[in-house]
């Protein structure tokens, strides 16, 4: 049987599930076979080796098969519940406490047996544990026992789906006249890494005999998931390779020669390579989609503008996108100053060439403007364009796009991007390069970006100083009595301002409202302003501060005629202005690991030292990592692997991971090996099989697991 077939039949067709249980099952989102058998066990309870009460020490987690004497509930204080149920492991009695869980006094009722999990604690001498899972297992037998994520809600336990999981193995695989369930992989996957059959794996991860069978079926349905998932996304990105027509660019040229010759320091090696792998796809008839991820700070732009010029020396045209108008507005900048004095062929002017034209289109150009540059861009007189989202718009046409760079991707989808690439009129399709100084984790680029080439910047500059990192433990609001470390940071900005230098301060933020926010980045700059800061010169910025007054603020702050910067996280990218050297974070803990290390990142551009100021008392463990992390390092590629590990890969996936939910066992945390063996292996099957005609089961599994949730359930019985 296939997994289609698995997904097309509804849980109402398996024995004991009558219309009542289907909905329950339906609304824990187990509609079909397939969902059920693939709704796997969370932990196992070993009969053999469960633990007594008795034996337990303190502080121990541990699994205990109970029986419910009795359970009583009491009103606290505050209009809170407390649930205490006794319980007995046949010798021993400990508590179970739960608050505000009413619910409880109804399902632990006298004489249910139930499996608990949690920690040991001791009350006044007596064993306790504080809300632990409870498992309802009722009367299932074997030695090993699954326990399944159960709907509390819906009325389903544990032991439920045991049944109705071994009632549709029973009707797929163990049955006499049952087949088995098909196994799409080809025989040398499985054999070169020793992997059992998929039907097998179904029964040992959910009815196991021994542990080693569950580790086995583990190996197998990990392999599986993280290996559609490679399989798809290189599948698409060879289509995409096979079957769009780039612009076939000719590396090295003139442009980007004295372009490099002009610069006032040599490439860094990292550079150097990225940008010797992107001239690489760029002269290569299909279309380029490169990641280029580097650290803040690595030197992105260069490597950007020299594929832009690489376009250009063709006769093409280049294009930069990025997130906001100050950011644009920034590069347009910055990139002006470094193309400067450049020529490009013009047979029709007078000595043959003219300057290279660079312009800035955002939603902010006015009239005139925007009509002689989107004149320029389709005539072909504009050579370079930055710009924001404004350059999607219909109304924008080029004479002929030969190259795309995206700034700072994670705020542009997918679609976005497909939008740039049909800009060109004669239907070829520009390279794209995407850069991002956010870096992520390599299994992870290979999963979120998998569809992308990625070249990395791993090495800064010479030159510069590493910023010395503090935590300053105090919260971040200022009233109240100060602490003497927070003195003590007033004190060496204020030294490090009269020595000439600058410094931003940002503001905590809050998530709920950027009214607050403002409301919250306002008090605070007034009250540095009037107490730790009085007597310098105080700037302030946020999300609401209209767009002129932004640009006054960022060019005194600039000029340095503002010594402070107050503000919210908009200047998390970008910002470009070496002579600051302090960043202050207040509220520290509320941030990720990936926006403090953004925000860090704004200092440390120049000659001067550097330093951070974490102000925080963090309140959770989380919290209170993140912040030591920062202070540890200041590599963005080891601190992307340590948020991967605090935060799960859920966050990561995102937006990215359309369609049904296929990571269910597998983790891109833990299984980072398995990421790029399935990658690996992923590459090698296509690489003989491009289409998957051969492989027409895997073909199927993989536009099975594309569909949207929702067209799955079209397919329910
Ligand atoms: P990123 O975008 O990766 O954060 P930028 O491209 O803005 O970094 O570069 C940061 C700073 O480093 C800029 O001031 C730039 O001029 C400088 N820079 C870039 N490459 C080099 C290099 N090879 N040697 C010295 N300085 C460099
Ligand atoms: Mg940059």
């Amino acid at each position: 049987m296939s997994l289609r077939e698995l997904f097309a039949i509804d849980v109402e067709k398996l024995r004991g599930v009558g219309p009542k249980r289907k909905d329950a099952l339906h609304k824990m989102e187990l509609r079909s076979l397939g969902d059920l058998l693939t709704h796997y066990p969370r932990r196992y309870l070993d009969r053999t080796r469960q633990s007594a009460i008795a034996d337990l020490m303190e502080g121990e987690e541990a699994t205990i098969v109970v029986k419910v004497l009795r359970t009583e509930s009491r009103r606290l204080k505050g209009n809170r519940v407390m649930v205490t149920s006794t319980v007995t492991d046949g010798q021993s009695r400990m508590s179970l406490m739960f608050f505000n869980q009413r619910w409880r006094e109804r399902q632990l009722q006298e004489g249910l047996e139930a499996i608990v999990f949690g920690k040991l604690e001791s009350y006044r001498g007596r064993p306790q544990m504080t809300s632990p899972v409870v498992d309802l297992v009722g009367d299932q037998t074997g030695k090993i026992i699954p326990v399944y994520p159960q709907s509390e809600k819906a009325g389903v336990t544990t032991s439920d789906l045991a049944r109705f999981v071994s009632e549709a193995l029973r009707r797929t695989i163990t049955n006499e006249d049952a087949r088995t369930l098909r196994d799409p992989l080809p025989d040398w996957i499985l054999s070169d890494r020793g992997m059992t059959d998929r039907s097998s794996a179904m029964l040992g991860i959910h009815q196991p005999e021994t542990h080693e069978e569950i580790s086995a079926a583990r190996r197998r349905l990990i392999f599986d998931e993280l290996f559609r998932m490679q399989l798809s996304l290189v599948r698409r990105k060879r289509f995409l390779e096979a079957t769009q027509q780039g612009v076939s660019h000719t590396g090295g040229g003139p442009l980007v020669r004295s372009f490099i010759d002009a610069l006032p320091f040599p490439l860094t090696g990292a550079q150097q390579r990225a940008i010797d792998e992107i001239t690489a796809d760029l002269v290569r008839p299909m279309p380029m989609h490169r990641l280029l991820q580097g650290d803040v700070g690595a030197g992105k732009t260069l490597v950007a503008v020299a594929g832009m010029l690489t376009a250009v020396d063709g006769g093409h045209q280049g294009a930069l996108m990025a997130p906001t108008e100050v950011l644009a507005e920034q590069h347009h900048l910055g990139i002006k100053r470094l193309l400067d004095g450049l020529e490009v062929a013009e047979p029709s002017s007078l000595l043959g060439v003219r300057p290279l034209s660079v312009e800035l289109l955002t939603s902010r150009t006015s009239g005139s403007d925007r009509k002689r540059i989107l004149g320029g861009l389709a005539g072909g007189l504009t050579d370079i364009v930055i710009g924001t989202h404004a350059l999607l718009q219909d109304r924008v046409q080029f004479h002929s796009l030969g190259s795309i760079v995206i700034d700072e991707q994670h705020r542009f989808g997918v679609e976005q991007r497909a939008a740039l690439r049909d800009k060109n009129t004669d239907g070829s399709v520009p390279d794209v390069l995407v850069m991002t100084a956010t870096p992520i984790p390599r299994t992870a680029a290979m999963t979120v970006y998998g569809d992308l080439d990625v070249s990395i910047l791993d090495e800064l500059p010479p030159g510069r100083t590493p910023i010395l990192t503090h935590h300053v433990d105090a919260p971040g609001t200022l009233d109240g009595e100060p602490p003497l470390q927070l003195e003590q940071m007033w004190q060496e900005l204020r030294t490090s301002v009269a020595d000439g230098r600058q410094a931003y301060i940002v503001c905590p933020l809050i998530d709920e409202s950027e009214k607050l926010e403002v409301a919250s980045a306002e008090e605070t700059y007034e009250r540095l302003r009037s107490v730790e800061l009085n007597g310098l010169e105080v700037g302030l910025l946020h999300g609401r501060v209209e767009p002129d007054e932004k640009d006054r603020v960022m060019e005194r702050f600039r000029a340095g005629e503002l010594h402070v910067l107050v503000a919210t996280t908009v200047i998390e990218v970008g910002v470009d202005v070496p002579n600051a050297t302090t960043m202050v974070i207040l509220d520290a803990d509320r941030f990720g690991i990936a926006q403090l290390h953004q925000l860090r990142g704004r200092v440390g551009r120049g000659e001067h030292a550097s330093v951070c100021w974490l102000v925080a008392s963090p309140t959770t463990a989380d919290g209170e990592a993140r912040i030591e992390a920062l202070v540890d390092s200041t590599d963005g590629f080891e601190l992307a692997e340590i948020d991967l590990d605090l935060r799960g890969e859920g966050t990561i996936l995102g937006e990215r991971q359309k369609g049904r939910n296929d990571l269910k066992l597998a983790s891109l945390r833990h299984n980072r090996e398995v990421v790029i063996d399935a990658r690996n292996a992923a590459i090698r099957l296509l690489d003989e099989d491009p289409t998957l005609a051969v492989h027409e089961a895997l073909a199927d599994e993989l536009s099975l697991m594309a569909e949207d949730a929702d067209e799955a359930f079209l397919l329910k019985g």
